[in-house]
């Protein structure tokens, strides 16, 4: 199966990374961080607009930032990691920042042998180029882009997250709790692997 990941909001904790970058540019860590309307959405909050841009730009210069996010389910990555040799993995991510793309790979590489990295900020055209059979996102525009793109013929998983429930999905795209369990059904439908 061919499948695209989104890393943010899915698989990758960028709101506490960059929650600490926002102290470190003088700004305060968002309380509740994890209730943020969207992952990269920062201006929909009372973050002011000179320490978004300061907050930004030292994400924009550092070599690192990237590497050192956390991932939200160690466990989910080591069973995907498991399956690698079996499917086609794609992880696609519209991060900025001129080294992102070798950062995220040495994230990925914490767990894949090859990743590969599609930075983009288009997953619909790149589900249908790659012809995916499943993709997992946590914005329901992209979500509904990729499900339009997709035309019926994938399965499009919309990770449920505080900051996605104000907007409705489309009927294609199926929302779910966990990304454990919905991708179990899929890529290791026996049980544990
Ligand atoms: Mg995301």
């Amino acid at each position: 199966m061919r499948i695209l990941f989104d890393l943010d909001g899915c698989f990758a904790n960028f709101v506490d990374g960059f929650a600490e970058v926002i102290a470190k540019v003088g700004g305060s860590i968002p309380p509740q961080s994890d209730s943020y309307p969207d992952v990269f959405a920062y201006d929909k909050r009372d973050l002011p607009p000179d320490i978004r841009t300061a907050a930004w730009m030292e994400v924009g210069r550092s070599h690192n930032f990237w590497m050192h996010l956390k991932p939200y389910d160690d466990k989910l990555m080591a069973k995907l990691s498991a399956v690698q040799h079996i499917h086609d993995f794609y992880f696609g991510t519209n991060r900025p920042g001129p080294t992102t793309k070798f950062q995220t790979e040495v994230w990925l590489m914490n767990w894949f042998s090859n990743p590969t990295v599609l930075i983009s900020g288009d997953k619909a055209s790149l589900a249908k180029a790659l012809s995916i059979d499943v993709a997992t996102e946590d914005q329901v525009s992209n979500a509904n882009g990729i499900a339009e793109a997709m035309d019926g013929k994938g399965i499009v998983l919309l990770l449920d997250r505080p900051w996605n429930r104000g907007e409705k999905e489309e009927n294609r795209v199926a929302r779910v709790k966990s990304l454990d369990k919905a991708l179990g059904h899929i890529l290791w439908p026996d049980g544990e692997v």
